[in-house]
């Protein structure tokens, strides 16, 4: 965009500096309260921009909305989406971002940590940076340019179209959510409330990428009742949950349907949790597949191998629970096909070519697709997350404001 001063940076960086660490361990809505700290400067930022009705309500939520400017009636209203907080898997206290300007092209080592090096053999979206100004933590935290990239984006799009009101756009509602990150994301979102027609996260990896197919995801939780007895008594008697559990696991492939030997669109079954007693034993597992009849077929072939395990154990039982967690979005997004046309459009203006693909894992969109607004992934140039060696680049930066700036003024046009 012509002449045009970025803001994206110099909000990133602000964001960043604030730990907002979300925990699963935690019932209340946000799980962690610091995720408001981030929340309460986005909500100044915005009503600074002069987004008069922008709020933060009790569960964390910023809600704003840029007005339409444009003559035609029938516009939809689009939602742009971002998180604010970060993984729970790498400390986000204490954030010290480090812009490494015009980078040469070799391994990047962090100041604060000699053992962590971006390095160029395992980073390949690197080799698209030469030159460009790449932006990492010290080697201690976290980034957190998941989500912040994408927050800092999506508040630099708002001002250059409030800075720009010769561009012609609809009604445009943002959305900034608490605990993405433990999957609790839109639990307290007020769809109502956001009345917004279509919507795009601003959440994703590589320069271009436009995610509009996600897993299917199910968890499953085993109860093991096995027949306890004192160990000194207890011959042609004891049986062992905590055995049946592990002949169950030791049941598993060791070659195919798992995380660490799937990819594409294989889908997986993948114990997370173990515990209990001889007596009683308790196993979770999450389930991921494209399909919903996949899904279906790794359950029951779960079934029946706990079924099989049983044999060995009469006096023993077992009860396997199934919890849907989301659904792929792809279900939802065929029967709008605009929502990502009109993305892929946005990405090609902005003089990039699309890369439409599926991701591995679940977003905000999962849900909020399930929820009634259809919501594909756009990228924010995030490397590396839940990593200390998580990266983002300025320049790419820059243009996911591009493109979301694009997808407000294609929706106007082709109204
Ligand atoms: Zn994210």
């Amino acid at each position: 965009m012509n002449n045009y001063t970025y803001t994206a940076v110099d909000r990133f960086l602000r964001y960043v500096q604030i730990d907002t660490q979300s925990d699963p361990q935690s019932k209340t809505n946000p799980s962690t309260e610091k995720q408001k700290d981030l929340s309460r400067v986005l909500l100044q930022e915005l009503l600074d921009m002069g987004l008069a009705d922008a709020e933060l309500d009790e569960w964390g939520y910023v809600y704003a909305t840029i007005l339409a400017n444009t003559d035609k009636t029938d516009v939809p209203t689009i939602c742009f989406c971002s998180h604010v907080d970060t993984s729970p898997d790498v400390t986000g206290a204490g954030v010290k971002p480090i812009i490494h300007q015009n980078w040469s092209g070799s391994d990047i080592t962090l100041p604060d940590d000699a053992t962590q090096v971006i390095r160029v053999a395992d980073h390949p979206d690197l080799q698209n940076q030469l030159g460009n100004d790449i932006i990492t933590a010290s080697g201690t935290t976290l980034l957190g340019a998941d989500n912040k990239a994408g927050l800092a984006e999506i508040m630099d799009a708002a001002n250059y179209l409030l800075t720009h009101p010769e561009l012609k756009h609809g009604r445009i509602r943002l959305l900034f959510t608490p605990d993405e990150e433990i999957g609790r994301g839109t639990e307290k979102v007020d769809i109502q409330k956001l009345g917004a027609d279509f919507g795009y996260t601003i959440d994703g990896e590589s320069l271009g990428t436009l995610e509009d197919e996600t897993f299917s995801a199910d968890a499953v939780k085993i109860t093991i009742q096995g027949v306890s007895t004192h160990p000194g008594f207890a011959k042609g008697k004891l049986e062992n949950a905590l055995k049946i559990a592990a002949d169950l696991l030791a049941t598993l492939p060791k070659t195919s349907l798992s995380p660490e030997t799937t990819e594409a669109k294989e889908g997986f079954v993948h114990p997370t949790r173990m515990e209990g007693n001889q007596d009683q034993a308790l196993l979770e597992f999450i389930i991921r597949d494209f399909t919903e009849v996949g899904l279906q077929e790794k359950e029951t072939y779960l079934q029946n191998q706990l079924n099989d395990v049983l044999v060995n154990y009469p006096g023993s039982s077992a009860e396997l629970v199934v919890k849907e967690q989301y659904r792929n979005m792809k279900d939802v997004l065929d029967q709008h096909p605009a929502v990502v046309d009109n993305a892929l459009e946005a990405i090609h203006r902005a003089g990039l070519s699309a890369n439409r693909r599926s991701i591995r894992g679940g977003t905000d969109g999962s849900r909020l697709s399930f929820m009634g607004l259809p919501c594909p992934n756009i990228f924010a140039g995030e490397h590396a997350f839940h990593s200390r060696l998580e990266w983002v680049s300025v320049q790419d930066m820059h243009r996911a404001v591009d493109v979301i700036v694009n997808v407000a003024q294609v929706w106007e046009e082709r109204a």
